[in-house]
């Protein structure tokens, strides 16, 4: 048997974990050190070499996009693919699990997935039923207890209220709350993992069976595992379970999700006889960027400390730019991508990272105007769109009338006549009875309405049974397409104004498509619609890119956990926003965001720029800050500093960057004007909706314009043809 391409391409300690014999293994070491390359090798070496079958393996990644990956990996490294291997999130594979045993866990079985939006919304209905004054509780923190107590694998009667009253009014919301899923069949995305867990605890015999079937555990980025997650793994694992986890102390960074880095430690309590080996060589970053990252990160005391490093080059500095205000900062960003193109790198290959979500409309603001295509992953989904929720709750409703979070979402949506009085009616009938909103409808329907009202909700009623009739033996696609044209969404976007509705209705279009493209899993027994409704209530946490296009990519240091890249841009250095103003009197919140520092930098392969301003105008609010702590974390001789020029010490509008690139430009914005259009100029277009000219080519008859449109991307059109509206 050749197992060369299986452990060569490693290093000694690397080759240690991957060909170790059957016994747990722990593989703790810093970023970059190929962790995950060693896991998706130990697969590999797991099928081909000790014979285990595909079907014998779970692995556990962080998220869809890395476990996609992963599965691509281990099948290259087979060359052959391996379907019946079961790669996935926590979440993921809970779901799977639930809805293959969703008697054992006593759930309906089309119950449905609902994510926080839905969630919050439950909640805030909740306290409005019980006529609670919402300005004493708070309905995110509700939401924030709930989960913390379902993370830790804690129902209502198993928390102590220790005397305290909020406490005890909390646990009691808590029941309520649970009552409203269960009587709906709805299950939250903490759940999914409590619910798990209670199938191992309370089924031995569904225990047993996975038991036997999953001989290896394979997880990922284990510092991030929450106490229910481990749970879970245990006891899958059994006594002499097969786990073999990767993870990194150093790299903990979702605490404040119940994440537990104390799980490193319980492991090698847990499975005493584990191997534990500990890679030191890292492979990605140059040498100066893995120093920064290491002088960083020392500056946290609680650590299993370990010593990384690289033979590879020195590498360039550490390059620090003051910025006198956000916009500057952005300014700068947008010259060094520039450069960065202009060397003949892809964009793909350079990822601008923040702290906060909020901070990406400035930068995607210069980026358009600079006319350099971006994508952020993290931003609103396309299955988090109104308009595709919209039509997801009545395909929920379809499935499962018990549903009250897709019932109150589209009820009067289009507006039908049925009011918030209506409504009320109705909730209160299912708080008195203890039934969703479905069956209380139809009660007061009946005796309680007026007759109009009545006849509405009636209407409603019948709309969604015929729905649930008609589309009974249609494909996928197609019962969704039906439940769209019937549901009168349509009709209720074209009255909106502008382009928005239109796109709105071409992304119902889309949301056909991927019904389309929905491919139920070999493996799987469930119901398709279930399936697909699961699918987007899972992949709506996650950035599903559109047609690939060569872009720079834009994301929250969290959400940049695992990935690499060439050139990082860490902007937004300032301390207040990062580390976050939560965390600055905080001891254990303060290391946490120094680890997510530590990510940050060593995202990083070659080229690291650290950027912040000295003012920022965030969430409408002008503030003066000082840079990071954690840029005076970097050893000085890494750093460089990059003072803007004095003629630019007013705020800049355009930095003065590239001479050659300023001259590209204007030779493109002569060309344009031989066109008739500017650069930069706003445009509207009857399909794709408003964009900004960025480049154009060619001229007459021939003359092609490349438009960013808000909501359709990048789009080259032939300007005779494209029917654009000037403005
Ligand atoms: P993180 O902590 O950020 O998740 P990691 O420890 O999982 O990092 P990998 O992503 O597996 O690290 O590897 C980092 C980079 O180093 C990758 O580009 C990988 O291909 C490369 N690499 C890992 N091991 C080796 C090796 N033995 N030889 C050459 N390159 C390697
Ligand atoms: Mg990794």
């Amino acid at each position: 048997m050749d197992v060369t391409p299986i452990l060569d391409p490693l290093n000694d300690a690397q080759r240690e974990a991957v060909a170790a014999p059957a016994e747990p293994v722990l593989v703790i070491a810093g970023a970059g050190s190929g962790k995950t390359r060693v896991l998706t090798h130990r697969a590999a070496w797991l099928i081909e070499v000790e014979g285990v079958s595909p079907q014998s393996l779970l692995a556990v990644t962080f998220t869809n996009k890395a476990a996609a990956e992963m599965r691509g990996r281990i099948e290259s490294l087979l060359k052959m693919p391996v379907n019946h291997l079961w790669i996935g999130t926590f979440h993921g594979l809970a779901h799977r699990l639930l809805r293959r045993h969703w008697q054992d866990a006593k759930l309906p079985q089309n119950f449905q997935i609902i994510d926080s939006d839905d969630q919050l919304r439950l909640i805030k209905r909740l306290l409005k039923n019980l006529e609670i004054d919402d300005s004493r509780w708070v309905p995110r923190e509700i939401q924030y207890f709930i989960n913390a107590q379902k993370d830790e694998g804690l129902r209502p009667q198993h928390i102590d209220d220790e005397g305290d009253e909020t406490r005890r009014q909390l646990i009691a919301f808590y029941q309520s709350y649970q009552e409203i899923c269960e009587r709906g069949g709805l299950v939250d995305f903490a759940e999914l993992l409590l619910r798990a867990h209670e199938l191992w605890r309370d089924r031995p015999d569904v225990l047993q069976h996975y038991q036997r079937r999953f001989s290896h555990l394979l997880v990922d980025e284990f510092q991030d595992t929450n106490a229910i997650q481990y749970a879970w793994l245990r006891m899958l694992a059994g006594k002499t379970g097969l786990l073999f986890a990767v993870g990194d102390d150093d790299q903990s960074i979702y605490r404040w999700r119940g994440a537990r880095v104390e799980h490193i430690y319980q492991f090698q309590k847990d499975f005493p006889q584990a191997r534990i080996v500990k890679l030191e060589q890292n492979y990605r970053s140059t040498s100066n960027i893995l120093k920064a990252a290491n002088a960083v990160i020392a500056n946290n005391s609680s650590r299993m400390g370990k010593n990384l490093w690289t033979d590879g080059i020195d590498g360039e500095a550490i390059k620090v730019y003051s910025a006198f205000n956000e916009r500057d900062e952005a300014d700068f960003i947008i010259g060094r991508l520039r450069d960065w193109s202009a060397q003949g790198n892809a964009r793909a290959d350079a990822a601008v990272l923040y702290r906060s979500n909020a901070q990406s409309r400035v930068l995607e603001e210069a980026l358009m105007n600079a006319r350099i295509p971006y994508r952020v992953y993290g931003g609103l989904r396309f299955f988090e769109r109104q308009e595709i929720k919209d039509a997801l709750a009545y395909l929920r409703l379809v499935s499962n009338r018990d549903d009250d979070s897709a019932f109150e979402r589209v009820v009067n949506r289009p507006t039908r006549g049925i009011g918030a009085r209506t409504v009320e009616t109705m909730r209160a009938y299912g708080r008195a009875n203890a039934t969703s909103m479905w069956r209380a409808a139809a009660a007061v329907a009946s005796d309680t309405l007026a007759g109009r009202a009545s006849a509405s909700v009636l209407a409603f009623m019948q709309l969604i049974e015929g729905m649930s009739r008609d589309i009974k033996n249609l494909s996928l696609a197609d019962k969704v397409d039906h439940v769209i044209n019937l549901s009168g969404l349509i009709e209720f976007f074209k009255k909106e104004k502008g382009e928005k509705g239109e796109t709105r209705i071409e992304n119902l279009e889309e949301l056909v498509s991927a019904a389309r493209g929905f491919v139920l899993d070999a493996d799987e027994d469930m119901d398709e619609l279930d399936a697909f409704l699961a699918h987007a209530a899972l992949e709506a946490g996650e950035g599903q890119a559109d047609a690939w296009e060569d872009c720079v990519q834009l994301m929250t240091m969290h959400s940049a956990k695992g990935l690499e890249f060439p050139m990082v841009v860490m902007c937004g250095m300032e301390d207040g926003l990062f580390p976050h103003q939560r965390s600055l009197n905080d001891v254990h919140g303060l290391e946490e965001e120094r680890r997510l520092c530590y990510v940050g930098i060593t995202r990083a392969r070659e080229v690291l720029y650290v950027t912040y301003a000295e003012q920022r105008r965030l969430h409408g609010m002008d503030s003066y800050a000082q840079q990071s702590r954690f840029i005076a974390e970097l050893p000085e001789d890494l750093v460089e500093e990059i003072r803007p020029k004095i003629e630019t010490s007013r705020p800049l509008r355009q930095h003065q960057g590239n001479r050659r690139i300023a001259t590209s430009a204007n030779l493109r914005a002569g060309a344009a004007e031989e066109i008739g259009v500017r650069l930069g100029q706003r445009v509207r277009h009857g399909k794709f909706g408003d964009g900004v000219i960025l480049n154009c080519e060619g001229h007459g008859a021939h003359a092609r314009v490349e438009v960013n449109f808000e909501n359709a991307g990048t789009k080259w059109l032939v300007l005779s043809y494209a029917n654009l509206d000037l403005m």
